[in-house]
């Protein structure tokens, strides 16, 4: 079960994240000031949603003091956001911003994304997943027939997420959102035409096809 710190001097908005994220499934820790966050993170949560807007110090400095022994990511509440704040939030050690007022659900898809792109990042082992393709996940490179293919970061980006869950059906939708996340425009249209570009290279190069499409619903990587 992963575990989610939120920090928020807000009881209100403070309540309502935590009975949320509980009924989502993860355990929650909570803190209401910078000192109590960092107290709090001692404990390792695996992700943290942190308010900038705190009574004792700001939460790009808890940022900053949490960042070098703390690799979860880190998500931003904000009531509004400058170019300038995002800038220097990313420079404190960030990874996302979420603005408020935010729907719980928006709350939910934005842990769900960043947890699993924290997982995958973990994964740092080539796998063969077929006498003649193997991939690499920390040098992200693809291995076909003893070739290497190398393939644009988004694409390599959807091969990671689907090889990683053999079997498991992904919707355009969720793809897109694991994927693209914050920077993209919302047209998950994009999902098939990448899909379709990692077909023709890996194939190409006398990979079998890995990339199941499950009709209407989305696609799989082929199960062994
Ligand atoms: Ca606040």
């Amino acid at each position: 079960m992963s575990t989610i710190l939120i920090v928020e001097d807000e009881p209100d908005i403070l309540s309502m994240l935590r009975d949320y994220l509980e009924m989502e499934g993860y355990a929650v820790l909570t803190a209401g000031c910078g000192r109590d966050a960092i107290a709090q993170a001692q404990r390792g949560p695996d992700l943290i949603l942190l308010d900038i807007g705190l009574p004792d110090m700001d939460g790009l400095a808890v940022c900053r003091a949490l960042r070098d022994h703390l690799p979860c990511p880190i998500l931003f509440l904000t009531a509004r956001i400058t170019e300038d704040d995002k800038l220097q939030g990313f420079a404190s050690g960030g990874d996302d911003y979420i603005l408020k007022p935010f729907s719980l659900k928006e709350i939910g898809a934005r842990v769900q994304a960043h947890l699993r792109r924290e997982a995958r990042s973990r994964y740092r082992t080539r796998i063969r997943f077929d006498p003649s393709l193997v991939i690499d996940y920390s040098q992200r490179v693809v291995f076909v027939r003893e070739q290497t293919v190398t393939l644009p970061k988004k694409e390599f980006d959807i091969l990671a997420l689907l090889s990683t869950h053999p079997g498991q059906v992904f919707d355009r939708e969720r793809i897109y959102e694991d994927v693209w996340g914050l920077e993209g425009d919302g047209d998950s249209a994009v999902v098939s035409e990448h899909i379709r570009r990692i077909r023709v290279r890996l194939e190409a190069a006398g990979s079998p096809p890995m990339i199941q499409t499950v009709w209407g619903v989305g696609y799989k990587w082929a199960k062994r």
